[in-house]
Protein backbone atom coordinates (compact mmCIF):
# COMPACT_ATOMS: atom_id res chain seq x y z
CA UNK A 1 0.00 0.00 0.00
CA UNK A 2 2.86 2.24 1.16
CA UNK A 3 4.68 1.78 -2.19
CA UNK A 4 3.43 3.88 -5.06
CA UNK A 5 4.20 3.66 -8.51
CA UNK A 6 5.38 6.04 -10.69
CA UNK A 7 9.30 6.04 -11.12
CA UNK A 8 11.30 8.69 -12.15
CA UNK A 9 8.92 10.98 -10.95
CA UNK A 10 9.14 13.14 -7.78
CA UNK A 11 6.31 12.39 -5.31
CA UNK A 12 5.11 15.28 -3.33
CA UNK A 13 3.01 13.53 -0.24
CA UNK A 14 1.53 16.46 2.17
CA UNK A 15 0.87 14.27 4.87
CA UNK A 16 -0.62 17.61 7.19
CA UNK A 17 -1.36 21.22 7.00
CA UNK A 18 -3.97 21.40 3.90
CA UNK A 19 -7.45 22.31 4.17
CA UNK A 20 -6.76 23.01 7.77
CA UNK A 21 -4.47 24.87 10.06
CA UNK A 22 -1.46 23.15 11.89
CA UNK A 23 0.28 19.87 11.52
CA UNK A 24 1.98 21.31 8.54
CA UNK A 25 4.49 18.14 7.06
CA UNK A 26 4.86 17.68 3.36
CA UNK A 27 7.02 14.77 2.44
CA UNK A 28 9.14 14.57 -1.02
CA UNK A 29 9.98 11.50 -2.23
CA UNK A 30 12.40 10.58 -5.72
CA UNK A 31 13.26 6.64 -5.54
CA UNK A 32 14.28 5.49 -2.30
CA UNK A 33 14.83 9.17 -0.68
CA UNK A 34 12.59 11.13 1.38
CA UNK A 35 13.29 15.16 2.24
CA UNK A 36 10.52 15.91 4.94
CA UNK A 37 9.87 20.00 4.81
CA UNK A 38 8.51 20.80 7.98
CA UNK A 39 6.75 18.73 10.79
CA UNK A 40 4.28 20.77 12.86
CA UNK A 41 1.79 19.58 15.56
CA UNK A 42 -2.20 21.13 15.75
CA UNK A 43 -4.01 21.66 19.04
CA UNK A 44 -6.83 19.63 20.31
CA UNK A 45 -10.28 20.50 19.73
CA UNK A 46 -12.92 20.35 22.34
CA UNK A 47 -13.84 17.09 22.24
CA UNK A 48 -10.00 15.68 22.61
CA UNK A 49 -10.49 15.43 26.36
CA UNK A 50 -6.75 14.94 27.86
CA UNK A 51 -4.91 15.25 24.42
CA UNK A 52 -2.45 17.55 24.30
CA UNK A 53 -0.49 17.67 20.97
CA UNK A 54 -2.33 16.07 17.34
CA UNK A 55 0.24 14.73 14.74
CA UNK A 56 -0.34 13.85 11.29
CA UNK A 57 -0.68 10.12 10.43
CA UNK A 58 2.67 9.04 10.15
CA UNK A 59 1.88 5.53 9.14
CA UNK A 60 3.59 6.24 5.87
CA UNK A 61 7.18 7.40 7.15
CA UNK A 62 6.83 4.60 9.84
CA UNK A 63 7.11 1.67 6.68
CA UNK A 64 9.25 3.84 4.70
CA UNK A 65 11.73 5.33 7.71
CA UNK A 66 15.40 3.48 5.93
CA UNK A 67 14.32 6.43 3.05
CA UNK A 68 14.31 8.96 4.80
CA UNK A 69 17.47 11.19 4.50
CA UNK A 70 16.33 14.73 6.00
CA UNK A 71 14.52 17.77 7.14
CA UNK A 72 13.82 21.08 5.97
CA UNK A 73 12.80 23.37 7.96
CA UNK A 74 11.23 26.84 6.60
CA UNK A 75 10.85 28.69 9.83
CA UNK A 76 9.84 27.95 14.09
CA UNK A 77 6.41 28.25 14.43
CA UNK A 78 4.81 25.54 16.08
CA UNK A 79 2.88 24.19 13.14
CA UNK A 80 5.92 23.92 11.38
CA UNK A 81 8.25 22.42 14.05
CA UNK A 82 6.01 21.22 17.33
CA UNK A 83 5.96 17.73 15.68
CA UNK A 84 9.57 16.96 15.41
CA UNK A 85 10.46 15.99 18.80
CA UNK A 86 7.28 13.24 18.12
CA UNK A 87 8.53 12.23 15.05
CA UNK A 88 12.09 11.56 16.30
CA UNK A 89 11.16 9.14 19.10
CA UNK A 90 9.82 6.87 16.59
CA UNK A 91 12.03 7.27 13.33
CA UNK A 92 15.26 8.45 12.45
CA UNK A 93 15.82 11.74 10.88
CA UNK A 94 19.52 12.01 10.20
CA UNK A 95 20.04 16.00 9.50
CA UNK A 96 17.77 19.04 9.81
CA UNK A 97 18.62 22.11 8.39
CA UNK A 98 16.67 25.43 8.85
CA UNK A 99 16.96 29.22 10.11
CA UNK A 100 19.13 30.29 13.14
CA UNK A 101 15.71 31.36 15.18
CA UNK A 102 13.85 27.79 14.13
CA UNK A 103 17.02 25.89 15.31
CA UNK A 104 17.55 27.38 18.17
CA UNK A 105 13.94 26.51 19.53
CA UNK A 106 13.72 23.34 18.01
CA UNK A 107 17.41 22.48 19.79
CA UNK A 108 15.01 23.15 23.53
CA UNK A 109 12.13 21.25 22.55
CA UNK A 110 14.80 18.32 21.27
CA UNK A 111 16.64 18.53 24.51
CA UNK A 112 13.47 18.84 26.84
CA UNK A 113 12.01 15.27 25.02
CA UNK A 114 15.51 13.85 24.59
CA UNK A 115 15.83 13.15 21.91
CA UNK A 116 18.69 15.60 21.32
CA UNK A 117 21.17 12.69 19.59
CA UNK A 118 18.42 11.97 17.03
CA UNK A 119 19.58 14.21 14.82
CA UNK A 120 21.55 16.99 13.51
CA UNK A 121 20.80 20.27 13.49
CA UNK A 122 22.07 22.51 10.83
CA UNK A 123 21.55 26.27 10.64
CA UNK A 124 21.13 28.19 6.98
CA UNK A 125 21.46 31.68 5.55
CA UNK A 126 19.44 32.98 2.73
CA UNK A 127 20.20 31.98 -0.32
CA UNK A 128 22.55 29.34 0.83
CA UNK A 129 22.39 25.65 -1.01
CA UNK A 130 22.83 22.64 0.88
CA UNK A 131 22.51 19.01 -0.69
CA UNK A 132 19.69 17.36 1.19
CA UNK A 133 19.83 14.30 -0.11
CA UNK A 134 21.97 12.57 -3.35
CA UNK A 135 19.24 13.44 -6.05
CA UNK A 136 17.76 16.75 -4.46
CA UNK A 137 19.79 20.23 -3.34
CA UNK A 138 17.66 22.93 -1.18
CA UNK A 139 17.89 26.93 -1.43
CA UNK A 140 17.03 28.52 0.85
CA UNK A 141 14.74 32.37 0.20
CA UNK A 142 14.34 34.65 2.74
CA UNK A 143 10.75 35.66 2.59
CA UNK A 144 8.55 37.66 5.15
CA UNK A 145 6.43 36.38 7.55
CA UNK A 146 4.84 37.42 11.36
CA UNK A 147 7.93 34.70 12.55
CA UNK A 148 10.93 36.04 11.74
CA UNK A 149 13.78 34.15 10.10
CA UNK A 150 11.40 32.33 7.67
CA UNK A 151 12.14 31.00 4.16
CA UNK A 152 10.95 30.30 0.70
CA UNK A 153 12.70 26.61 -0.19
CA UNK A 154 13.81 25.89 -4.03
CA UNK A 155 14.39 22.38 -4.48
CA UNK A 156 16.48 21.37 -7.22
CA UNK A 157 15.35 17.83 -8.53
CA UNK A 158 16.34 15.82 -10.98
CA UNK A 159 12.55 16.27 -12.30
CA UNK A 160 13.22 20.06 -12.10
CA UNK A 161 12.75 23.09 -9.87
CA UNK A 162 10.24 22.85 -7.26
CA UNK A 163 9.42 26.30 -4.64
CA UNK A 164 7.60 25.86 -1.59
CA UNK A 165 6.70 29.24 -0.35
CA UNK A 166 6.11 28.01 3.01
CA UNK A 167 4.15 30.49 5.21
CA UNK A 168 4.70 33.75 4.23
CA UNK A 169 3.33 37.38 4.34
CA UNK A 170 4.44 39.69 2.19
CA UNK A 171 5.51 42.78 3.73
CA UNK A 172 7.70 45.55 1.89
CA UNK A 173 8.56 47.31 5.39
CA UNK A 174 9.21 44.23 7.55
CA UNK A 175 10.12 45.14 11.09
CA UNK A 176 13.11 43.41 11.36
CA UNK A 177 14.44 44.64 7.84
CA UNK A 178 15.34 41.68 6.31
CA UNK A 179 13.50 41.89 2.78
CA UNK A 180 11.75 39.50 1.07
CA UNK A 181 14.28 37.78 -1.76
CA UNK A 182 11.77 38.80 -4.70
CA UNK A 183 14.99 38.81 -6.91
CA UNK A 184 16.14 35.65 -6.21
CA UNK A 185 12.64 34.29 -6.82
CA UNK A 186 11.84 36.08 -10.02
CA UNK A 187 15.60 34.45 -10.84
CA UNK A 188 14.10 31.37 -10.81
CA UNK A 189 10.97 32.48 -12.86
CA UNK A 190 13.26 33.55 -15.88
CA UNK A 191 14.99 30.20 -15.73
CA UNK A 192 12.15 28.14 -15.57
CA UNK A 193 10.13 26.49 -12.19
CA UNK A 194 8.72 23.03 -12.63
CA UNK A 195 6.01 23.43 -9.95
CA UNK A 196 5.13 25.96 -7.43
CA UNK A 197 3.57 24.81 -4.18
CA UNK A 198 1.85 27.95 -2.15
CA UNK A 199 0.77 28.70 1.26
CA UNK A 200 -3.27 29.81 0.42
CA UNK A 201 -4.07 31.66 3.50
CA UNK A 202 -6.34 35.01 3.37
CA UNK A 203 -5.69 34.02 -0.32
CA UNK A 204 -9.64 34.80 -1.21
CA UNK A 205 -9.46 38.20 0.64
CA UNK A 206 -8.25 40.73 -2.55
CA UNK A 207 -5.71 43.25 -1.55
CA UNK A 208 -2.80 43.35 0.65
CA UNK A 209 -1.82 42.83 4.48
CA UNK A 210 -1.23 45.83 5.68
CA UNK A 211 2.75 45.50 7.30
CA UNK A 212 3.49 44.48 10.89
CA UNK A 213 4.82 48.20 11.11
CA UNK A 214 1.23 49.64 10.53
CA UNK A 215 0.55 48.09 14.22
CA UNK A 216 3.29 50.51 15.78
CA UNK A 217 1.37 54.11 15.62
CA UNK A 218 -1.80 52.62 17.31
CA UNK A 219 -0.05 50.73 19.94
CA UNK A 220 2.07 54.01 20.70
CA UNK A 221 -0.74 56.41 21.20
CA UNK A 222 -2.35 53.54 23.05
CA UNK A 223 1.24 52.94 25.33
CA UNK A 224 1.41 56.84 25.77
CA UNK A 225 -1.98 57.36 27.38
CA UNK A 226 -2.08 54.41 29.23
CA UNK A 227 -2.42 55.16 33.52
CA UNK A 228 -1.15 52.28 35.53
CA UNK A 229 0.49 49.26 34.88
CA UNK A 230 0.28 48.41 31.48
CA UNK A 231 -0.54 44.36 30.83
CA UNK A 232 -0.27 43.15 27.10
CA UNK A 233 -0.42 39.79 25.57
CA UNK A 234 0.69 38.63 22.14
CA UNK A 235 1.23 34.65 20.33
CA UNK A 236 5.26 34.30 22.15
CA UNK A 237 5.55 33.37 18.42
CA UNK A 238 5.10 36.60 16.68
CA UNK A 239 8.40 38.07 17.00
CA UNK A 240 8.20 41.34 15.21
CA UNK A 241 5.15 42.53 17.17
CA UNK A 242 7.17 41.39 20.89
CA UNK A 243 10.21 43.72 19.46
CA UNK A 244 7.72 46.46 18.85
CA UNK A 245 6.27 45.99 22.31
CA UNK A 246 9.49 45.81 23.89
CA UNK A 247 10.56 49.08 22.11
CA UNK A 248 7.24 51.07 23.25
CA UNK A 249 7.94 50.23 26.56
CA UNK A 250 11.40 51.63 26.77
CA UNK A 251 10.04 54.96 24.43
CA UNK A 252 7.37 55.32 27.07
CA UNK A 253 9.84 54.70 30.15
CA UNK A 254 8.46 51.50 31.30
CA UNK A 255 10.31 48.04 32.40
CA UNK A 256 8.77 45.12 30.83
CA UNK A 257 8.14 41.72 33.33
CA UNK A 258 7.78 38.52 30.85
CA UNK A 259 5.38 35.95 32.03
CA UNK A 260 4.85 32.30 30.54
CA UNK A 261 7.59 29.72 29.24
CA UNK A 262 7.34 30.16 25.46
CA UNK A 263 7.56 34.44 25.65
CA UNK A 264 10.97 33.99 27.65
CA UNK A 265 12.12 31.06 25.27
CA UNK A 266 11.66 33.32 22.31
CA UNK A 267 12.49 36.59 23.53
CA UNK A 268 15.93 35.22 24.76
CA UNK A 269 16.37 33.23 21.55
CA UNK A 270 15.22 36.47 19.19
CA UNK A 271 17.83 38.76 21.71
CA UNK A 272 20.60 35.74 21.35
CA UNK A 273 20.17 36.35 17.17
CA UNK A 274 19.48 39.83 17.05
CA UNK A 275 16.21 40.01 16.20
CA UNK A 276 15.34 41.44 19.10
CA UNK A 277 17.36 44.36 20.06
CA UNK A 278 17.05 46.16 23.72
CA UNK A 279 18.91 46.61 27.00
CA UNK A 280 19.21 44.12 29.51
CA UNK A 281 17.68 46.65 32.32
CA UNK A 282 14.26 46.82 30.17
CA UNK A 283 13.32 43.37 31.97
CA UNK A 284 12.61 43.44 35.48
CA UNK A 285 11.80 40.27 37.35
CA UNK A 286 7.93 39.42 38.46
CA UNK A 287 8.92 39.21 42.39
CA UNK A 288 10.54 42.75 41.83
CA UNK A 289 7.69 44.53 40.19
CA UNK A 290 6.12 45.93 43.69
CA UNK A 291 9.04 48.24 43.86
CA UNK A 292 8.44 49.89 40.59
CA UNK A 293 5.69 52.68 40.13
CA UNK A 294 2.66 50.72 38.73
CA UNK A 295 3.22 53.54 35.48
CA UNK A 296 6.58 52.46 34.51
CA UNK A 297 5.46 48.99 34.42
CA UNK A 298 4.63 46.60 31.12
CA UNK A 299 3.63 42.52 31.96
CA UNK A 300 4.34 40.98 28.27
CA UNK A 301 2.66 37.62 28.88
CA UNK A 302 1.21 34.77 26.37
CA UNK A 303 0.03 31.89 28.82
CA UNK A 304 -0.25 28.52 27.83
CA UNK A 305 -3.10 29.04 25.53
CA UNK A 306 -1.11 31.81 23.56
CA UNK A 307 -0.86 29.24 20.87
CA UNK A 308 -4.08 27.18 20.25
CA UNK A 309 -5.65 30.51 20.42
CA UNK A 310 -3.45 31.95 17.61
CA UNK A 311 -4.81 28.72 15.59
CA UNK A 312 -8.58 29.77 16.80
CA UNK A 313 -8.25 32.68 15.83
CA UNK A 314 -7.05 31.74 12.30
CA UNK A 315 -9.31 28.87 12.07
CA UNK A 316 -12.40 31.96 13.00
CA UNK A 317 -10.99 34.04 10.16
CA UNK A 318 -12.19 31.58 8.03
CA UNK A 319 -9.51 29.50 6.51
CA UNK A 320 -11.59 26.92 4.32
CA UNK A 321 -12.05 26.41 0.47
CA UNK A 322 -8.89 29.65 0.23
CA UNK A 323 -7.07 27.14 -1.53
CA UNK A 324 -9.79 27.32 -4.60
CA UNK A 325 -9.54 30.80 -4.79
CA UNK A 326 -6.25 30.68 -4.81
CA UNK A 327 -6.12 28.27 -7.88
CA UNK A 328 -8.25 31.04 -9.30
CA UNK A 329 -6.10 33.72 -9.02
CA UNK A 330 -3.57 31.45 -10.72
CA UNK A 331 -5.86 30.74 -13.54
CA UNK A 332 -6.23 34.55 -14.20
CA UNK A 333 -2.35 35.31 -14.46
CA UNK A 334 -2.75 32.48 -17.36
CA UNK A 335 -1.87 29.26 -16.06
CA UNK A 336 -4.06 26.47 -17.46
CA UNK A 337 -6.37 24.96 -14.77
CA UNK A 338 -5.30 21.49 -16.02
CA UNK A 339 -1.72 22.40 -14.58
CA UNK A 340 -3.31 23.07 -10.80
CA UNK A 341 -3.99 20.22 -8.42
CA UNK A 342 -5.86 21.19 -5.52
CA UNK A 343 -5.10 18.22 -3.44
CA UNK A 344 -6.16 16.84 0.28
CA UNK A 345 -3.47 15.99 3.05
CA UNK A 346 -2.28 11.87 1.73
CA UNK A 347 -2.38 12.70 -1.74
CA UNK A 348 0.42 11.82 -3.75
CA UNK A 349 0.83 13.87 -6.45
CA UNK A 350 3.63 12.68 -8.88
CA UNK A 351 5.69 15.42 -10.81
CA UNK A 352 7.60 14.16 -13.73
CA UNK A 353 8.79 17.05 -16.40
CA UNK A 354 5.74 17.27 -18.43
CA UNK A 355 2.92 16.10 -16.28
CA UNK A 356 1.48 16.82 -12.90
CA UNK A 357 -1.61 14.42 -11.49
CA UNK A 358 -2.55 12.71 -8.39
CA UNK A 359 -1.09 9.01 -8.05
CA UNK A 360 -2.65 7.59 -5.09
CA UNK A 361 -2.93 8.20 -1.58
CA UNK A 362 -1.44 7.26 1.89
CA UNK A 363 -2.87 7.29 5.59
CA UNK A 364 -3.02 10.77 6.27
CA UNK A 365 -5.76 10.88 9.64
CA UNK A 366 -4.77 12.25 12.94
CA UNK A 367 -2.65 10.85 16.04
CA UNK A 368 -2.95 12.08 19.11
CA UNK A 369 -0.77 12.36 22.13
CA UNK A 370 -1.57 13.04 26.06
CA UNK A 371 1.49 13.12 28.71
CA UNK A 372 1.15 9.37 29.66
CA UNK A 373 4.15 7.05 29.21
CA UNK A 374 2.94 5.60 25.99
CA UNK A 375 1.83 9.09 24.82
CA UNK A 376 -0.84 7.82 22.28
CA UNK A 377 -4.50 8.32 22.57
CA UNK A 378 -6.33 5.92 19.75
CA UNK A 379 -9.65 6.27 19.15
CA UNK A 380 -10.94 3.72 21.84
CA UNK A 381 -9.34 5.50 24.72
CA UNK A 382 -10.56 9.38 23.36
CA UNK A 383 -14.41 7.74 22.64
CA UNK A 384 -14.29 6.62 26.53
CA UNK A 385 -13.10 9.53 27.49
CA UNK A 386 -16.12 11.67 25.44
CA UNK A 387 -18.61 9.64 27.04
CA UNK A 388 -16.79 10.00 30.47
CA UNK A 389 -17.02 13.79 29.59
CA UNK A 390 -20.37 14.09 28.84
CA UNK A 391 -22.53 11.65 30.37
CA UNK A 392 -20.38 10.59 33.48
CA UNK A 393 -19.61 7.69 35.52
CA UNK A 394 -21.88 5.56 37.68
CA UNK A 395 -20.16 3.11 39.73
CA UNK A 396 -22.08 0.07 41.62
CA UNK A 397 -20.48 -2.31 44.09
CA UNK A 398 -22.29 -4.91 45.51
CA UNK A 399 -21.77 -7.91 47.48
CA UNK A 400 -24.41 -10.71 47.18
CA UNK A 401 -24.76 -13.99 49.33
CA UNK A 402 -24.80 -17.77 47.66
CA UNK A 403 -28.66 -17.45 49.61
CA UNK A 404 -29.28 -14.58 46.67
CA UNK A 405 -29.41 -12.13 49.45
CA UNK A 406 -26.95 -8.68 50.02
CA UNK A 407 -24.22 -9.53 52.20
CA UNK A 408 -23.82 -5.71 52.15
CA UNK A 409 -25.66 -3.10 51.36
CA UNK A 410 -24.78 -1.92 47.61
CA UNK A 411 -22.54 1.29 47.22
CA UNK A 412 -23.54 3.52 44.61
CA UNK A 413 -21.44 6.50 43.02
CA UNK A 414 -22.51 9.29 40.58
CA UNK A 415 -19.68 11.44 39.22
CA UNK A 416 -21.03 13.99 36.43
CA UNK A 417 -24.36 12.29 36.15
CA UNK A 418 -27.27 14.51 35.42
CA UNK A 419 -30.29 13.52 36.91
CA UNK A 420 -34.18 14.61 36.79
CA UNK A 421 -35.06 12.33 39.51
CA UNK A 422 -33.88 12.82 42.84
CA UNK A 423 -30.13 10.98 43.28
CA UNK A 424 -31.84 8.70 46.25
CA UNK A 425 -34.72 7.52 43.99
CA UNK A 426 -31.78 6.69 41.14
CA UNK A 427 -30.07 4.96 43.86
CA UNK A 428 -33.42 2.89 45.27
CA UNK A 429 -34.15 2.22 41.54
CA UNK A 430 -30.32 0.45 40.52
CA UNK A 431 -30.72 -1.60 43.82
CA UNK A 432 -34.12 -3.17 42.56
CA UNK A 433 -32.99 -3.67 38.83
CA UNK A 434 -29.91 -5.53 40.62
CA UNK A 435 -32.32 -7.06 43.20
CA UNK A 436 -34.63 -8.18 40.36
CA UNK A 437 -31.92 -9.91 38.05
CA UNK A 438 -30.83 -12.03 40.93
CA UNK A 439 -34.03 -12.85 42.11
CA UNK A 440 -34.89 -14.20 38.80
CA UNK A 441 -31.26 -16.29 38.63
CA UNK A 442 -31.82 -18.04 42.02
CA UNK A 443 -35.75 -18.70 40.90
CA UNK A 444 -33.82 -20.24 37.49
CA UNK A 445 -32.18 -22.84 39.93
CA UNK A 446 -33.23 -26.51 39.88
CA UNK A 447 -32.12 -26.99 42.94
CA UNK A 448 -31.93 -24.88 46.42
CA UNK A 449 -28.53 -22.91 46.16
CA UNK A 450 -26.44 -24.21 48.97
CA UNK A 451 -23.59 -22.49 48.36
CA UNK A 452 -21.94 -19.55 46.14
CA UNK A 453 -19.72 -22.58 43.74
CA UNK A 454 -23.26 -23.31 42.23
CA UNK A 455 -23.96 -19.90 40.39
CA UNK A 456 -21.94 -18.37 37.38
CA UNK A 457 -20.83 -15.04 39.17
CA UNK A 458 -19.41 -13.89 35.75
CA UNK A 459 -23.19 -14.17 33.81
CA UNK A 460 -24.65 -12.74 36.63
CA UNK A 461 -22.57 -9.76 36.73
CA UNK A 462 -23.14 -9.34 32.87
CA UNK A 463 -26.29 -9.61 33.32
CA UNK A 464 -26.62 -7.16 35.84
CA UNK A 465 -24.78 -4.88 33.97
CA UNK A 466 -26.41 -4.84 31.27
CA UNK A 467 -30.18 -4.82 32.80
CA UNK A 468 -28.79 -1.28 34.61
CA UNK A 469 -27.68 -0.27 31.58
CA UNK A 470 -30.95 -0.36 30.37
CA UNK A 471 -32.74 0.88 33.07
CA UNK A 472 -30.27 4.17 33.51
CA UNK A 473 -30.78 4.66 29.67
CA UNK A 474 -34.07 4.66 30.25
CA UNK A 475 -34.26 6.86 33.62
CA UNK A 476 -31.26 9.42 32.38
CA UNK A 477 -32.13 9.62 28.75
CA UNK A 478 -28.19 9.71 28.42
CA UNK A 479 -25.51 6.95 28.51
CA UNK A 480 -23.32 7.53 31.45
CA UNK A 481 -20.61 4.78 31.64
CA UNK A 482 -21.87 2.00 34.25
CA UNK A 483 -19.26 0.18 36.15
CA UNK A 484 -20.31 -2.67 38.32
CA UNK A 485 -18.29 -4.38 40.67
CA UNK A 486 -19.47 -7.86 42.59
CA UNK A 487 -18.02 -9.51 45.36
CA UNK A 488 -18.90 -12.87 45.25
CA UNK A 489 -19.47 -14.64 48.89
CA UNK A 490 -16.63 -16.05 50.37
CA UNK A 491 -17.40 -19.89 51.61
CA UNK A 492 -17.06 -21.67 54.23
CA UNK A 493 -14.49 -24.28 54.11
CA UNK A 494 -16.74 -27.21 54.66
CA UNK A 495 -18.39 -25.95 50.75
CA UNK A 496 -14.89 -24.83 49.34
CA UNK A 497 -13.45 -28.66 49.51
CA UNK A 498 -16.94 -30.28 48.12
CA UNK A 499 -17.04 -27.81 45.54
CA UNK A 500 -17.61 -28.69 41.86
CA UNK A 501 -14.39 -27.61 39.41
CA UNK A 502 -16.23 -24.77 37.26
CA UNK A 503 -16.28 -20.90 36.45
CA UNK A 504 -15.01 -19.77 39.82
CA UNK A 505 -15.61 -16.06 40.15
CA UNK A 506 -13.34 -13.80 40.24
CA UNK A 507 -15.42 -10.97 39.30
CA UNK A 508 -14.74 -7.11 39.32
CA UNK A 509 -14.30 -5.32 36.12
ZN1 LIG B 1 3.96 30.30 10.12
Amino acid sequence: MSQIDSSNALKIIPLGGLHEIGKNTCVFEYNDEIVLLDAGLAFPTDGMHGVNVVLPDMTYLRENRHKIRGMIVTHGHEDHIGGIAFHLKQFDIPVIYGPRLAMALLKDKLAEAGVSDRTKLHTVSPRQVVRISPSILVEYIRNTHSMADSFTVALHTPVGVVIHTGDFKIDHTPVDGELFDFQRLAEHGEKGVLCLISDSTNSEIPGFTPSERAVYPNLDRVFSQAKGRLLVTTFASSVHRVNMILDLAKKNGRVVSVVGRSMLNVIAHARNLGYIQCQDDLFVPLNMLNKVPDENVLILTTGSQGEPMAALTRIANSEHRMLVKHSQTAQSMNIPAENMVIINNGDVVALSPDSIRVAGKVPSGIELVDSSQSGMVNQRVLKERQQLAEDGIITVAAAIGWNGQWAAKPEVHLRGVATAIEKSKLEQQIVRTIESVVRDRWDDQKQPVTTGAEIDWIRLKDEIEASLRRMLRRELQNNPTVVFLLQPPAEPPAALAGRRQRSSAKVAS
